[in-house]
């Protein structure tokens, strides 16, 4: 489905591939980012090397405290088999066990994302 080759995430942060920071603040809104991600491959696919089988998702992190949605620059392409229906889902195992079973934090994901979408623009 996607063919693409990115380096392995340790070697992503060594390399200081990303982008610096925009605006991170609770109830960013950034529409384009939310569509681009839609076409982005899912980054728990890409990490574990599995074929992708359902849409891709924006998922925002989850669990940074009340209030106002956070900014949308924190999302990460989750598909849905990976954010809300599959048996590993992240709405359905809970962010400590979804965090647990793939060994990425959310923010990984989100790095994995933005270098994901850098190579779709
Ligand atoms: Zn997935
Ligand atoms: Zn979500």
């Amino acid at each position: 489905m996607f063919t693409m080759r990115l380096q392995p995430l340790n070697v992503m942060r060594k390399m200081n591939y990303l982008k610096p920071e925009k605006n991170l603040r609770n109830g960013f809104k950034d529409p384009k980012r939310l569509a681009a991600i839609q076409d982005c491959p899912c980054c728990i696919c890409y990490l574990t090397k599995q074929k992708q089988t359902t849409k891709t998702d924006a998922h925002h992190f989850h669990g940074g405290g009340m209030g106002k949605k956070v900014s949308d620059l924190r999302t990460m392409a989750i598909c849905q088999n990976h954010h809300t229906k599959g048996p590993n889902a992240f709405h359905h195992i809970g962010r400590v066990s979804f965090e647990g079973k793939f060994g990425y934090s959310q923010d990984d994901l989100i790095e994995v994302t933005n270098k994901l979408l850098e190579y779709i623009d």
